[in-house]
């Protein structure tokens, strides 16, 4: 079944080179609801031919886009905010069905792609160019701050609006031309919602094109190609790498940017406010199913409150209503495809062996998995070293504050954390000592603010998002002298 919505219509096509139209690949890529598992729509693949032409229409129209004003380029993303909010309960509905968010979750995405989109609208008249002192007589030196050009977005599925939205909007504000390639299992909220929004916020065509291509066809393409000056990547710290290598090693060199994987602690000291951290920890678990990069990965509590947090937690979870997304009551909906669910099945099949014991659980009804809960989890166990990315959690016991700590730090990634003390100044303090990007003191680690800098540390990736950080990522500096008087040169 071919589910139409009511406006939005004909996302089959992709808007390629300022027309939209069907891939050329010929092949199909369907698109499934993950909960009810029928069919939303069915779009023709793109090839590297579409792709090139994208990028090519990208570089020509940037110009004359960077070209108009900061008001005129900012007056396109508020007209962009004016479309998120008529448009509100048709974007939400997109991502509940497109991938398998609950409505709770649907709203905080839409709010935040909507707030990037409006703090982008500001970011043409917050860029500043330099008047350096110069040494030589006679000389006046310059720096401008100058779009990149052409920017390439790759991005997941898991909050796809808004990991697309958050790269996207400061890239075309600050006068680059973009073109995204979304997951394929969420293209439409990924990139072709996007793109109608932009394209009737009145975005030049050609501005903004949208690939839908298969991975092993056009994703090396993407980043090799010799338009593209930056890769903006939201994804695995495995696909990151590579990205990584082509762009650094190939033989057009460009810039990433690389917001990659996670294994959020969250810590809860002895001191803590046991509620509070446990209505946190639910939370900050248990959204989108534990899909998100900050979520909650390890759970390390001290000694003294082990036993009483893990009792109101398990509690907790056990009261959390599981099934359909749609359902305004429902806090667990499906994982993003069964693929997914099968690798999860098996990280709880190893937790058992590895000797972690079993204090929440229960079957799978499609792609919905209840939430998993597991005590006497230790350092070295695959549910706690690894990035779990479903309604799964460890609970870890520290001796201490400085064991806690050492088992926060004790992991490759470092994208958010969190921890749990009456004292806040003391939250501060281990704060500082947590090696990760982001970290929240008595909060959930799942943080995003359109101003606030956002991104991790170790293997969880490369740069900053949001406010003045993307005017750093998405312009550079061009220095320009102007030799006033004829310089005496020394031969
Ligand atoms: P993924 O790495 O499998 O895919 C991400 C994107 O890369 C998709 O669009 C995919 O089609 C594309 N891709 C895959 N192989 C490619 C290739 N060889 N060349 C070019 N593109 C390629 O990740 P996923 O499963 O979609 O998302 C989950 C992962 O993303 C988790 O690890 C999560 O932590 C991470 N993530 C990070 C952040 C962050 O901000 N740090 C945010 C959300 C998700």
């Amino acid at each position: 079944m071919i589910v139409t919505r009511p406006a939005y219509q004909n996302l089959e096509l992709q808007p390629l080179a300022g027309n939209w139209r069907a891939g050329s690949a010929g092949r199909p890529l369907e698109v499934f609801d993950p909960f009810t598992q029928t069919r939303l729509l069915q779009i023709t693949l793109a090839n590297r031919d579409d792709l090139d032409e994208a990028y090519r229409k990208a570089r020509e129209t940037q110009v004359n886009w960077a070209a108009q004003g900061p008001a005129a380029r900012g007056q396109v993303l508020l007209n962009a905010v004016k479309i998120f909010d008529e448009r509100r309960e048709e974007i939400i509905d997109w991502i509940i069905r497109e991938s398998g968010s609950t409505r709770i979750k649907a709203q905080i995405e839409w709010g935040a792609a909507r707030a990037i989109t409006l703090e982008s609208a500001s970011l043409p008249s917050r860029v500043h160019g330099r008047i350096l002192a110069s040494n030589i007589p006679g000389k006046e030196s310059r720096v401008y701050r100058t779009p990149l050009g052409v920017i390439g977005v790759i991005s997941p599925w898991n909050f796809p609006l808004h990991l697309t939205a958050r790269s996207l909007a400061p890239a075309l504000a600050l006068g680059n031309a973009v073109v995204v390639k979304p997951a394929s299992d969420t293209p439409v909220t990924g990139g072709l919602l996007l793109a109608r929004i932009f394209e009737e916020a009145g975005l030049p065509a050609g501005v903004f094109s949208v690939v839908v291509g298969a991975g092993a066809e056009i994703g090396d393409a993407f980043v090799e190609h010799p338009v593209p000056s930056f890769i903006s990547f939201t994804g695995s710290t495995q696909v990151g790498r590579s990205i990584g290598r082509i762009a650094s090693g190939g033989e057009h060199l460009k810039h990433v940017a690389l917001e990659l994987g996670g294994n959020s602690p969250f810590v809860v000291l002895a001191d803590a406010d046991v509620e509070q951290a446990v209505s946190a920890a639910v939370v900050g678990k248990f959204l989108h199913q534990g899909q998100i990069c900050m979520a909650i990965n390890r759970i390390i509590v001290e000694q003294p409150l082990l036993e009483t947090f893990t009792r109101r937690f398990v509690e907790r979870v056990k009261a959390l209503p599981y099934g359909d997304p749609a359902k305004a009551e429902t806090v667990i909906g499906p994982v993003i495809n069964s693929k997914q669910l099968a690798g999860l099945q098996a990280k709880i099949a190893t937790a058992r062996a590895e000797g972690a014991t079993l204090l929440v659980g229960g079957e799978a009804e499609g792609n919905v998995l209840p939430p998993h809960v597991f005590g006497d989890v230790t350092a070295d166990m695959d549910i706690a070293r690894e990035e779990i990315f479903g309604p799964l959690v460890g609970i870890q016991s520290a001796r201490d504050a400085e064991h806690a700590l050492e088992l926060a730090n004790r992991s490759e990634y470092g994208l958010s954390s969190a921890v749990f003390t009456s004292s806040l100044e003391r939250g501060v303090q281990f704060a500082q000592r947590i090696h990760a990007g982001m970290t929240h003191v008595n909060d959930i680690p799942v943080n995003d603010e359109p101003n606030a800098p956002f991104g991790g540390e170790k293997n969880s990736g490369l740069g900053r998002f949001n406010g003045d950080w993307a005017i750093e990522e998405f312009t550079t500096d061009h220095w320009i002298t102007l030799q006033h008087a004829p310089r005496p040169y020394p031969f």
